[in-house]
């Protein structure tokens, strides 16, 4: 598809999702009312909240106290200072984020940002956010950043400034989804910056970093070091869906 045809898809979109009946941004059957799950996708979803390890949100069986951290974090403490996800990656979370990266719809950014939203504590109500970028190639064959979709989304709700471009990909990174936890740190390295300009205002502030699935964690970290090193005072992530491995919880 020509770049124009694809840029007229893209303007034309809104139009067609609002004409067109809501649909569940799980298995795409029609719903009452817009930015709804159908009851199958809902109850099958694992929300995520309280008890949890208070850095990176890890489910706690029983509640352990505020401010109680899981073994890994104690083990070896995050780059990020807070994580907080949505729902815990699964069957149905994991069709919502591959509608949005592939399908590029925003309507579904909409719908995972309302659930996101939920998890902005009022600590963080002069946060920035900031997306995880894409490589700039990604962005051409696909026309748009999924993680820019969900930040805008956010920045809707909530009324927290944004900042699109304030993180660069400077090196286009393979799928990190055969690696294990070491290449994937080792994959990342040196693939963010912060982009030409922005790192002046970066000092002493709280950087709310988008994304739409916590994996093992290589890529938040990466883009947390470099804003820590630019001089943001706290970097907390916030995604969609967080993989919770069995034996966890
Ligand atoms: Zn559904
Ligand atoms: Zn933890």
């Amino acid at each position: 598809m020509s770049a124009a045809a694809s840029l007229a898809r893209a303007a034309f979109r809104p139009i067609l999702d609002f004409a067109l009946p809501p649909r569940c941004p799980g298995c795409g059957a029609v719903t009452a009312e817009p930015h709804r799950f159908c009851l199958a996708c809902w109850s099958s979803l694992r929300f995520l909240g309280e008890p949890c390890c208070a850095c990176c949100a890890l489910p706690f069986a029983f509640g352990e106290g505020e401010s109680v951290l899981c073994g890994a974090c104690l083990a070896e403490p995050p780059a990020f200072d807070r994580l907080r996800a949505a729902v815990a990656y699964g069957e149905v979370s994991r069709k919502v984020a591959l509608k949005l990266k592939y399908g590029g719809r925003p309507g579904v950014a909409e719908t995972i940002a309302r659930f996101m939203a939920r998890h902005v504590e009022s600590e963080e109500e002069r946060a920035l956010l900031v997306p995880v970028p894409l490589h700039r190639w990604r962005i051409w064959r696909r026309g748009y950043n999924q993680s820019a979709l969900i930040a805008a989304a956010l920045c809707g709700r909530t009324g927290l400034a944004v900042k699109l471009d304030l993180i660069e990909r400077v090196k286009a990174t393979p799928p990190l989804r055969e690696m294990g936890p070491a290449e994937r740190r080792k994959a990342v390295r040196g693939a963010f910056r912060i982009a030409p300009g922005h790192r002046p205002g970066l000092k002493g502030k709280t950087i709310l970093l988008v994304d739409d699935v916590y994996t093992s964690g290589a890529t938040a970290t990466a883009c947390a070091r470099v804003l820590k090193r630019a001089g943001a005072a706290r970097v907390n992530i916030l995604c969609w869906a967080r993989v919770v491995r069995g034996g966890d919880d």
